[in-house]
């Protein structure tokens, strides 16, 4: 909490998108005695995608103190194991795979021998190392259970969600108000920069000037303060990531609802399917490169069994990359105005979270002065780049061969020194997981997720069929996994009936 004679009396955030709520809600919570404004456009609006979040959204709610059960059931939302990837690789027994979230309590039983079959596979034995059958968060995918075990389970397990985007931002936009965060509706028209080239105050459409100390750009793709108008430069991810557009259509939810979002490999990109309690959310992401607009909608149509229908679709554009400074001068990007990731992932939020979490602590640290920007924007940018190799790293990896989009991924030879020397411990170490923590190489991603995604999408050398290893003590043990895997999701109910009330 800041101290009665800081100078830190004011805070505008203009946007009030997801990361412009977030970030009320967070300083509202924490630093009470500071007066946050928020100035939001209804002309503009919000861009109103953004249906998945990794574990970082609980973390987010729990720093703000609102239970699954307050929020949940005004968004729609839905629990998520993790992803499956279909279709990324063409490779016989690895056109699918499921990816769970890290920091599993249950790791402890079910990473070792993950780890000992996949060095195995790498040596060319003939052991059976997809990703599927070694995680109980993979089962709980396939048979349609929720994260929540029973109370008794010993063991937790990390789990993400699913969520209307624009009904999250109401229920973030009503939860700051009852903190005390004022909301003006108004179009920011200008932005006053003093001489010392700090920010001083934003003119409204209304003729009207808004004053602070310190200023929050929430202001999405715009980037009205960060990159407007104190010039800080924007790096972009273009070169190893092709997508730059997205079309996005609902269709009705299932009877069985899923606890998991489906990335689906089509010819230039690929498709999520989200499952929310009132529909799916489906989105095709791509490059305006290799494929237009319409050619993309069609194609989706198709995937989606759409062909015939009048679903109205949405069209939208990404701009994909960093800026170069997050915190400059008296000014904080967060959320798309900072830079985006595409969204395989689904880390914007997590980034979000991330981000206001830890400038509030280096600025108080700092005792509100600029003492930390450098190793703060040192943090975040790291953060974007570990995530970027890694979203690059499902690119590389795939094991398609069918268009030209797929092809020229595979080629592409704009990847980060990090990610080529991952790849390459992936191809030579005896020991990939151990090898990551040596040579430094751990950043937003753990050796279990690295593995998971390579060996998911089969990146093994041939079976070797002249060894006379016997490698049937490996099978043993992942029989036995197996069972301990089914035992423990005895404890967990189905997805469905887990979100009834
Ligand atoms: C195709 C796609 C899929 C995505 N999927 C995911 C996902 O699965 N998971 C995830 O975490 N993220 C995802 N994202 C990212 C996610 O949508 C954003 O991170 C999130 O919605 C936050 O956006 P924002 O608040 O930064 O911007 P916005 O929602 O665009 O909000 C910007 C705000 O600024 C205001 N504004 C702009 N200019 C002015 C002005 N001059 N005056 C006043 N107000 C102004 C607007 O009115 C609005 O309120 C996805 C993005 C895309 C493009």
């Amino acid at each position: 909490m800041l101290n009665n004679d800081s100078k830190l009396q004011k805070i505008l955030i203009v946007g009030g998108g997801t990361a412009g709520w977030m970030a009320a809600n967070l300083l509202a919570c924490k630093w009470e005695d500071t007066e946050i404004c928020l100035v939001e456009s209804k002309e503009i609006g919000i861009i109103g995608v953004g249906e998945g979040s990794t574990p970082h959204l609980k973390f987010f709610f729990d720093a703000i103190d609102v239970a699954d059960s307050q929020w949940m059931p005004h968004c729609n939302a839905t629990y998520k194991n993790g992803i499956t990837f279909d279709k990324w690789s063409a490779i016989p027994g690895f056109e699918s795979y499921f990816h769970p979230f890290a920091a599993q309590t249950d790791d402890v039983f079910t990473v070792p021998l993950f780890f000992k079959n996949v060095q195995a596979r790498m040596q060319g034995y003939n052991v059976d190392a997809h990703p599927d059958k070694y995680f109980l968060e993979s089962y709980l995918s396939e048979h349609n259970l929720g994260p929540l075990p029973d109370e008794s389970f010993p063991f937790g397990v990390a789990y993400g969600y699913h969520f209307d985007s624009a009904l999250l931002g109401q229920f973030l936009a009503e939860h700051a108000q009852k903190k005390g965060v004022s909301r003006i509706y108004a179009n920011v028209t200008d932005v006053i920069v003093r001489n010392d080239g700090n920010l001083s105050g934003v003119r409204l459409d209304d003729g009207s000037l808004i004053e602070a100390d310190f200023f929050i750009d929430c202001s999405g793709f715009d980037a009205l303060l960060m990159q407007k108008t104190l010039k800080v430069g924007f790096k972009s991810y273009k070169e190893s990531l092709f997508n730059d557009a997205a079309v996005v259509m609902p269709t009705a939810i299932s009877d069985v609802l899923p606890a998991e979002t489906k990335s689906t490999a089509l010819t230039n990109g690929w498709a999520w399917k989200i499952p929310l309690r009132n529909r799916f959310g489906n989105g095709y992401v791509y490059s305006s490169d290799y494929i237009d607009s319409n050619q993309a909608e069609t194609e989706l149509r198709e995937h989606l069994g759409l062909l015939e229908s009048d679903t109205d679709a949405r069209h939208l554009k990404m701009k994909v990359g960093r800026v170069e400074k997050h915190w400059y001068k008296n000014c904080l990007a967060v959320g798309l105005s900072q830079g985006f990731i595409e969204p395989l992932e689904a880390t914007a939020i997590a980034l979000s979270f991330n981000t206001i979490a830890q400038f509030m602590q280096y600025f108080q640290q700092g005792q509100f002065t600029n003492k930390y920007e450098s190793e703060f924007n040192r943090d975040i940018n790291g953060r974007f780049d570990g995530i970027r190799d890694y979203v690059v790293c499902h690119y590389k990896a795939n094991q398609r061969t069918d268009s030209d989009y797929w092809r020229d991924n595979a080629a592409n030879p704009n990847i980060s020194d990090t990610l080529n020397k991952i790849l390459t411990l992936w191809q030579k170490s005896p020991d990939f997981a151990g090898d990551m923590v040596k040579y430094n190489l751990i950043g937003a991603y753990q050796p279990k997720s690295w593995a998971c995604m390579l060996a998911g999408y089969g990146v093994f050398p041939k079976v070797n069929t002249n060894s006379s290893i016997d490698y049937s003590a490996h099978q043993q043990e992942l029989e036995m996994l197996r069972d301990f895997i089914r035992r423990c999701g005895l404890n967990f109910k189905r997805h469905g009936e887990l979100l009834t009330p």
